[in-house]
Formats: C-alpha cells, sequence, structure tokens
C-alpha cells in the first residue's frame, strides 16, 4: 500500500528537544580557534550527536510474526537518521547510545526466515541490512457471540464494514516524521489481559481473522489514558469496533482504542502521555466491557505488550 501523506504536525516535546539541540551548537562552537576548521567541524558534528542522543527506550526485541524486529543499522556515525525501508515502505529509525535502530513491526502473517531492510545513510550510501522471522505459536480461542448479525453481517451491514475498514487502514498506514517523546507505552487501563494479542479466533465456531490486539477488562467508565504522546487522527463509531479512537505516536507508530463507552478527544487534537482519551465500554462487537488496544508498526499490527515497561 503507498505510503499516506507525510504530516507536519510538530510535538511540544520535540520542538524542546531540538531547541536543546541548537543551543548546545551554539556553545560547542563559539570557543573554538577558527583556523582548526576542519577539526571544528568534526567536533560540531561529535556534540550534536552526543546532544541529540536522548534515550529513546527501545521497544523488546521480538523478531516473530506480530513482533517487532529492533534491528541495528552499521552506518558510520552521525547524527541525522539513515531512511530505512522494509518491503518498499519506510519503517522508524532511532537511535539509542550514538547507534540508530531501525524498529520494524512484522505482521502475523510475516513468512519465517530471512528478511532484509533497503538503508540509505546520511551520506547516501546503500546498505541491505538482513534480519531473521522466526516462529511463535499463538493459541486457539472460540467465542460466542449471541448477535448473530455481529458474526455474519447482513448485506447492508458490509457496506458499512468496507467503509469503515477503509479509514481504518488509511490511518494504520499513516507516516508522520515526528516521533513520540518516549517509545516506552503506560498501560492506557490498569485490569486483567482478558484476550493476549494473536489468538487464533473462532467465533461462533467459525474462523475469523486473529487477535490483533490486547483486551484489558474494566469496568463501563473505567478511564482510558494515552499510553504516549501523540496526535488523535480518526474516531468514530464502527460495526465491530464500536467507538473507536486512533491515535498517530509518529513514524508508523499508531495506537488504536476500541469498544469505548465514551470519547473525550477530537480528530486533530494533540494528546500528551497520561491524558484521558474516552472511557471502557462494550460499544460494538463484545462479549462485556473491555478495551480492546491495537498497536500497528508500519501497517502491521504487533503485540502492544512489546512497548510496555520494556527495559
Ligand atoms: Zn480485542
Amino acid at each position: 500500500m503507498a505510503e499516506a501523506p507525510e504530516m507536519q504536525e510538530q510535538f511540544p516535546v520535540q520542538a524542546g528537544i531540538q531547541s536543546r539541540i541548537n543551543s548546545s551548537r551554539m556553545l560547542g562552537c563559539a570557543t573554538l580557534h577558527p583556523t582548526y576548521h576542519t577539526a571544528r567541524l568534526l567536533l560540531c558534528v561529535g556534540l550534536l550527536w552526543v546532544f541529540a542522543a536522548h534515550a529513546v527506550t527501545l521497544p523488546q526485541s521480538a523478531p516473530v510474526p506480530g513482533g517487532v524486529a529492533v534491528v541495528p543499522l552499521a552506518v558510520p556515525a552521525n547524527p541525522h537518521a539513515p531512511v530505512a525501508r522494509y518491503n518498499g515502505k519506510r519503517v522508524m529509525v532511532v537511535e539509542n547510545h550514538q547507534q540508530w535502530f531501525a524498529i520494524v513491526g512484522l505482521p502475523l502473517g510475516a513468512d519465517l526466515g530471512a528478511h532484509h531492510l533497503d538503508v540509505t545513510g546520511a551520506d547516501n550510501k546503500k546498505l541491505r541490512v538482513a534480519f531473521t522471522v522466526t516462529d511463535k505459536q499463538y493459541e486457539t480461542q472460540h467465542i460466542a457471540i449471541q448477535d448473530r448479525r455481529k458474526v455474519n453481517p447482513l448485506a447492508q451491514d458490509m457496506k458499512r464494514i468496507e467503509k469503515e475498514t477503509a479509514r481504518i487502514n488509511a490511518a494504520f498506514a499513516r507516516w508522520s516524521d515526528t516521533l513520540a517523546d518516549d517509545l516506552s507505552f503506560t498501560l492506557p487501563v490498569n485490569g486483567e489481559f482478558s484476550s493476549p494479542f494473536g489468538l487464533r479466533r473462532f467465533y461462533n465456531e467459525q474462523p475469523r481473522n486473529p487477535h490483533s490486539g490486547l483486551d484489558i477488562a474494566a469496568a463501563t467508565g473505567t478511564p482510558i489514558h494515552a499510553p504516549a504522546s501523540g496526535v488523535v487522527i480518526d474516531t468514530g463509531n464502527f460495526f465491530f469496533n464500536g467507538n473507536t479512537v486512533l491515535v498517530d505516536h509518529g513514524q508508523g507508530l499508531v495506537t488504536m482504542y476500541c469498544h469505548m463507552d465514551r470519547i473525550d478527544v477530537k480528530k486533530g487534537q494533540t494528546i500528551k502521555r497520561g491524558d484521558a482519551i474516552g472511557a471502557v465500554g462494550a460499544t460494538g462487537r463484545v462479549t462485556g466491557a473491555h478495551l480492546h488496544w491495537s498497536v500497528s508498526l508500519n501497517n502491521a499490527r504487533v503485540d502492544p505488550t512489546l512497548f510496555v515497561n520494556s527495559p
């Protein structure tokens, strides 16, 4: 799928980082003797690199279908980020301790074995970086749904579902350059994980898509908090997902909140970690009140727990 147009939104925290980088450049370079031009330039680059290091917490690396591959990129030390593509699509690139990493979302249907990234360094040199996807077995779950129309929708429902699916897919396919302040998520709701990510699902004994998110059980009305900063890119009431909010955290990282009783944010709104975005409910295709939380990276739905309390 083609990349969505790039966004221009700036998160406040990012602006803060940028101003720190700018002031470090001025302080670091003004004190040097002008005749050591080359040395000065190198030192400036070095200082920028050190000051730019704001220690983004990396997600847990789990190079399995439905997981996240954290791939070190062997590019020359440079404060400017390389560009990495996976199957032609941009993927997230972050810096940690003066080392660039690609953070790659792997769909549940990913093939096992050899994969690669196409990387273009800040020096414009191209390289291919290999990584391996290993197997993971997910459990099977059987669910009984009383409302049969939610399992076998009517023709008129299908029209609605197609439109809603296109909207959700457009949100997941989005790319914006600005990254959230931290990739270490806080849980949006405290509660029991009632259905883990990746379950192979049967509704009324009919096979359906695997579970593409994490279900957290909580009473209707429990507040849902943003796990990281971002921008609300869509909200709506959808046939399967009920009241839904989609948040863009930047560089292809998008989160989705479903079955909500109440939505407290608007499309286009900038949010910070911890902001209330709505309340837990039982809207859409559900068996009881819970939050369905999806995390999407480069348009692959991945296990949300990989971003929670990562070391
Ligand atoms: Zn769910």
